[in-house]
């Protein structure tokens, strides 16, 4: 099934910018979307729309069956926190806590107690178990960009959206955070969309959207790098 459905989503901003002209697109269960475009070609715009963070000026979005812009703020933010997770390109942890704290924050943030087994599921689930003690500034990029990941799956989201989740890293690591990604849709029917700049990242992903001025232009399934490119 669909896990997020934009219909005719278009976004205005002030000055008459259209970042988003009438956009209709699905991401189904257990895929893995790239979206890619030059800069200032809505990408971004297209993410903060589907995943609750911005609202558009007309059209609807559908996360998990409820639609998002019809939707209270309070629902809204309540939506957000369980059922959407969200990775950026600079990781974003708080540096005083550790790994493991880092994790269990929407669980805290949630009201639930930050059950020891779910976060230490969550680092595992990133090959990350052992090093649950450590802080941020002990760990290599990719080490946090994988925290980043296990703290925005920590409850178990309907879909998982990242705005240049490699843009920070080396190729190696980008590499590693792509195939983490990769498995998490393979293994968990994980539903994940993300923005890249990257031919070599966007392969990674089942299919490519392309978009230019606020449309989606173009779109291509098994992708390869050179394809992309
Ligand atoms: P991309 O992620 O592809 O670079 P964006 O979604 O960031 O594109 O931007 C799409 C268009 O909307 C651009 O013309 C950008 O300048 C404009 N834009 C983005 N955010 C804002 C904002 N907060 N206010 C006004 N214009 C914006
Ligand atoms: P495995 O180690 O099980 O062969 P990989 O991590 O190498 O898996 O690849 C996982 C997925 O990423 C596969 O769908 C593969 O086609 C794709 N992939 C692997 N390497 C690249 C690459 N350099 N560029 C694009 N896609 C790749």
């Amino acid at each position: 099934h669909t896990t997020v459905e934009l219909a005719s989503v278009t976004k205005h901003y002030s000055h008459g910018v259209t970042a988003l002209d009438n956009v209709t697109i699905g991401f189904h269960h257990g895929t893995f979307t790239a979206v890619m475009g030059p800069s200032g070609s809505g990408k971004s715009t297209l993410l903060q729309c589907a995943a609750g963070l911005d609202k558009p000026t007309s059209g609807h979005v559908v996360v998990d069956g409820r639609d998002l812009t019809r939707l209270s703020e309070r629902k809204l933010t309540l939506l957000r926190r369980d059922r959407i997770g969200f990775v950026f390109q600079s990781f974003n942890l708080l540096p005083s806590l550790t790994a493991a704290q880092n994790v269990a924050l929407p669980l805290r943030l949630a009201g639930r107690l930050p059950d020891p087994e779910l976060v230490e599921q969550s680092l595992a689930s990133v090959g990350l178990a052992d090093r649950a003690a450590h802080r941020p500034a002990e760990l290599s990029g990719g080490q946090q960009q994988r925290v980043a990941i296990a703290r925005a799956l920590v409850t178990r989201p309907a879909v998982l959206f990242g705005d240049e989740p490699t843009g920070a890293l080396d190729t190696n690591t980008s590499r590693d955070v792509l195939r983490l990604l990769r498995s998490l849709v393979d293994k968990q029917a994980q539903t994940v969309v993300m923005v890249t700049h990257d031919p070599a990242a966007a392969a990674y992903a089942d299919r490519v959207l392309f978009l230019a001025d606020g449309r989606v232009c173009g779109e291509l399934a098994d992708p390869t790098p050179e394809a992309v490119a």
